[in-house]
């Protein structure tokens, strides 16, 4: 596996999790707005051994409670699986980001029940996700991945697999048990279980891409069912397309309220605005957005 990026700590690339986040090299798509046109060039020039990440999340166990595998597109990194591997038996969840490209890889973590935790983008309906990807985009495997991932956010009954973590061998050896074969590295067994991941969609938003008709769209293909996700864009030194333009707060607010009357796990991610003052001037602090404001949406707006 090619990592280019490590970032130690972060308490937003896994919800609810305090985990750490690996970025691979390379992705087959040149999404306009993707914030990290190095990865997904695959020019980026920094490499992080594997072995650095585990020995890592080895020495903070207990407070790093998870890694996030992102990118670039993580399922075309050769080793995925078994990385992942290696940080379940560390003890850690594990959470996969992807573009939803290949479902046969989707599959095979999901098989080897290495994974905690999916979000996939959705980013436009289908009949238009070339334009904005700037590649081929196809709609069969894309729903494939998305069909997946239900599934098992559904849950299946499986045989378990048992890691047998660094926690589990120390244990073994605080009872004077160090020789015995519970404190080898190695699968602890298997029981029956269900095999249930958690999971979200998500799309990030332009005004140059998406309306509310197009978001919609979206809304159909990932179900009623499923955690979804708004997140403005943002520019920043990386994009590949500066000339994009993300919603305002109070865009976002309303895009908020308006969601949640279509569909009942839906919100804006990270949404935060600053609150009205007497004259209509904003107060400095950042408050976090009070769900289920009052607000009026502006039809002439088109989103
Ligand atoms: S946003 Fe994701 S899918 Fe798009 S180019 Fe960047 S890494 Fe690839």
């Amino acid at each position: 596996m090619i990592i280019s990026g490590f970032d130690k700590l972060s308490l937003v690339n896994f919800p609810g999790v305090v985990a750490c986040t690996v970025f691979t090299n390379g992705c087959q798509w040149r999404c306009s707005f993707c914030q990290n046109s190095t990865l997904s060039l695959g020019t980026d020039p920094n490499r992080v051994p594997e072995d650095e990440v585990i020995a890592y999340l080895e020495k903070r166990k207990g407070l790093v409670d998870g890694i996030c595998i992102s990118g670039g597109e993580p399922t075309l990194q050769h080793g995925l699986t078994e990385f992942a591997r290696r940080c379940k038996e560390v003890g850690v969840r594990v959470k996969l980001d992807t573009n939803g490209t290949s479902p046969r890889v989707v599959r095979e973590m999901l098989e080897a029940q290495v994974l905690d935790y999916i979000a996939m983008d959705v980013k436009m309906p289908f009949e238009t996700y070339s334009k904005i990807v700037n590649g081929m985009a196809d709609a069969e495997v894309l729903q494939e991945t998305i069909n997946l991932i239900k599934e098992y956010g559904r849950g299946i009954e499986v045989e378990k697999i048992l890691y047998e973590n660094s926690y589990a061998r120390e244990a073994a050896d605080a009872k004077n048990d160090s020789n015995s074969e519970k404190s080898e590295k190695k699968s602890a067994g298997t029981e029956k279980e269900l095999y249930k991941i958690d999971y979200e969609f998500r799309t990030t938003i332009m005004k140059e891409f998406h309306d509310k008709k197009t978001i919609e769209e979206i809304l159909k293909i990932v179900g009623p069912d499923s955690p979804y996700y708004l997140q403005n864009f943002e520019d920043s030194d990386y994009v590949f397309d500066h000339s994009l333009n993300g919603f305002s707060d109070d865009e976002l607010k309303e895009l908020d309220t308006w969601i949640k009357t279509k569909h009942k796990h839906a919100s804006v991610r990270g949404l935060k605005w600053t609150d009205r003052i007497g004259d209509g001037t904003r107060a400095d602090d950042e408050k976090v957005c009070k769900i289920g404001e009052t607000t009026t949406f502006n039809e002439d707006r088109g989103y």
